[in-house]
């Protein structure tokens, strides 16, 4: 018999039992033929800190992790990556053959992948990108859209507040505009993203007026359920390029799996697919 560990990866949140992350990873597990598993773990902040320092003990390569959890497992990791650190939160832990934790955010890298998987004409700098909200994903939004070189950023969010903070940490490639006014901007934009909840399933529908989408723009959305949300319907109707939320859910999950199995996985139908089993 082999004694060979079987690699152990897993989500830590709460609550976990949402996440589509586990059937993506066996998916990818299963094409790669690893005799790896995945598991979601539901764990409460007060054991945080233990349950992440054991999990290597048991055969643990890595884990994601969601909400609450993203701010608070940078205080953990003994390292923290410069892009967590500038998006302030982590979602991907690695755990190193020396014992230490890596903590890793690849969120920014999971949306301008897909961005630039379905829409492979989009030009980064070829106009201003509107961003409607300005909550903890956002972040990642702006940081990736600046490093691929977009020249401005329209930034509008319910509590101007928010939008401001994001502006003084990114600097001046950011104009805040009043939330009454999103509607009035979008006609300026060569890409609309919408990080809002507004428009997933159980939450409000997204009110700003749309009129101003045209045909030439690449419209997308970070809310998967539903994966066609109002906002890409009507953006459809127009002509424009949309792309959901679902490929940067499966793009930001690719990072962390070639970390841990050392194989990089593909961001294809068959795993669209599996996430959505
Ligand atoms: P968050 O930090 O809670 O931010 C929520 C955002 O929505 C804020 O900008 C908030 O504005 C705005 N909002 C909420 N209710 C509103 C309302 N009634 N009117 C106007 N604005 C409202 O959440 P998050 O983590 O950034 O996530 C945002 C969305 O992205 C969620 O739907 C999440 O599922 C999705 N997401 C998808 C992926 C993916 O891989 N596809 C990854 C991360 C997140 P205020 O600041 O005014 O509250």
């Amino acid at each position: 018999m082999s004694d060979k560990k079987i690699p152990l990866a897993g989500v830590i949140g709460s609550p976990v039992a949402h996440s589509k992350s586990p059937q993506l990873q066996h998916h990818w597990l299963a094409a790669h033929n690893i005799a790896g598993h995945y598991v979601p773990m539901h764990v409460e902040a007060e054991d945080l800190e233990h349950v992440i320092r054991t999990l290597p003990k048991a055969g643990f390569v890595g884990v994601n992790v969601t909400i609450p959890h993203k701010e608070a497992v940078m205080q953990i990791a003994d390292k923290v990556t410069d892009r967590a650190k500038l998006m302030g939160a982590a979602n991907t832990l690695i755990f190193r053959s020396d014992g230490s934790i890596l903590a890793d955010n690849t969120d920014g890298y999971g949306f301008i992948t897909n961005l630039h998987q379905g829409a492979p004409d989009w030009v980064p700098d070829s106009g201003p990108a509107v961003v409607l909200g300005a909550g903890g994903a956002c972040r990642a939004v702006v940081a990736s859209l600046l490093e691929a070189g977009t020249p401005e950023i329209l930034l509008t969010n319910r509590t101007r507040a928010r939008a401001e903070q994001l502006q003084k940490d990114f600097g001046n490639h950011i104009k805040v505009i009043d939330w009454v006014q999103a509607g009035n901007i979008i006609e300026q934009a060569a890409l609309v993203v919408n990080t809002t909840s507004l428009g997933m399933q159980g939450k409000p529908r997204l009110r700003v007026p749309l009129d101003g989408l045209r045909p030439h723009m690449v419209v997308t959305d970070l809310i998967y359920t539903p994966l066609k949300t109002d906002l890409l319907q009507a953006a459809e109707q127009v002509g424009c390029t949309v792309v959901d939320g679902l490929g940067m859910l499966l793009h930001q999950a690719v990072p962390g799996f070639e970390r841990w199995f050392g194989q990089r996985p593909e961001v294809d139908e068959a795993a669209r697919a599996a996430a959505l089993k």
